[in-house]
């Protein structure tokens, strides 16, 4: 079979770099669209030598520059956007424009050839919806315009209708993909990701710092899972005009997740409680609680999570100490 070319824009983010190592692996050509803005040099560092690999830096919202790779591409992945809740709270400009500009720019120009496009959008779509788990026609809910955090979640929930009417009316072959908390080596806590937070505060000794009471949950899907599921799915053609949760089912609470930190760990780190007031500032939101039904996409594809939370923590504790 002759070899396909795969565009990835955010391919030097923490999920992308994974996915293209992947599609590497699988023999593939490799473009990767990155403005370094999230992503970084060191993620893909490893992936340079291969000559079927290739970088270019530059952002989604440089439209000619997008739309002269997507006419190259047999297959895009839309991964490029920014990232983390800390980040999207700093700087809600450029995360919107980032999200706005930069789907339609994908969708347009991969409509002109039909080329199949992933779109991943997230769990953050949801928004305060309290019914879980969430199956992909469950009500989105956001808050107050004034608190920046539900513009990423909107952003993206606007691109999952450009998406659907991209489908419709143009007979886009796109499928959309709301990733839930996606954890594994590489991932950096910089933005405020709380796993690679606790494990870095763990084995450093510095307190693991848990905000609010604790009592919040999460469900952490492993990245092996996650990309082979990513590359599954675009290659599907039925999936293509749907929308799929993708991640894991495994619900923790984040208290009992830094007290599973510091065991694996034998750290001696305290835990604290901290006030999302004092983190985020007044008026802050959290999810209280977040689980994905993955009915849907099991039957699509048979995805099935390989990896429990612990071997994906001790990945991650052990790639943290390989970095000392
Ligand atoms: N969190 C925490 N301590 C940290 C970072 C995050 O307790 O140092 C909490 C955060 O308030 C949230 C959960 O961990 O309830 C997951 O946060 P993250 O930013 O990783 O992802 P989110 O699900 O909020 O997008």
């Amino acid at each position: 079979m002759a070899k396909k070319n795969i565009l990835i824009t955010g391919g030097a983010g923490f999920i992308g770099s994974h996915l293209a190592e992947k599609l590497l692996s699988l023999g593939e050509d490799v473009f990767v669209l990155d403005d370094l803005s999230t992503g970084s040099l060191k993620n893909i560092s490893h992936l340079k030598k291969n000559s079927n690999f290739h970088f270019i830096k530059g952002s989604v919202t440089e439209k000619k520059k997008l739309e002269k790779l997507v006419a190259k591409a047999d297959r895009v992945y839309h991964l490029a956007a920014a990232v983390g809740v800390k980040n999207i709270m700093e700087k809600p400009l450029e995360s919107l424009l980032n999200n706005l500009l930069g789907a339609e720019v994908v969708f347009e120009a991969a409509a002109n050839r039909r080329t199949p496009v992933l779109f991943t959008s997230t769990s953050e779509v949801y928004g305060k919806n309290t019914n879980i788990p969430f199956s992909e026609d469950s009500d989105r809910i956001y808050g107050s315009a004034y608190n920046a955090r539900w513009g990423y979640g909107m952003s993206k929930g606007v691109d999952e209708f450009l998406a659907l009417a991209y489908f419709r009316e143009k007979k886009l072959p796109v499928v959309t993909v709301r990733l839930f908390n996606v954890i594994g080596p590489r991932q950096t806590g910089v933005y405020g990701m709380v796993v690679p937070r606790f494990v870095e505060q763990a084995i450093s000794g510095q307190p693991i710092t848990v905000f609010g009471d604790g009592s919040q949950t999460r469900c952490f899907g492993n990245i092996e899972d996650v990309v082979g599921a990513l590359v599954k799915l675009i290659d599907t053609p039925k999936t293509y005009g749907q929308i799929f949760n993708l991640g894991s089912d495994e619900e923790i609470s984040i208290k009992n997740l830094a007290d599973k930190v510091k065991t694996l760990t034998h750290s001696k780190s305290k835990i604290l409680f901290a006030s999302y007031n004092k983190i985020y500032g007044p008026g802050f939101e959290d999810m209280m609680k977040r689980k994905p039904d993955l009915t849907k996409i099991k039957k699509a594809i048979g995805y099935k999570p390989k990896k429990t939370l612990e071997q994906s923590l001790g990945e991650i504790i052990d790639d943290i100490h390989a970095q000392k």
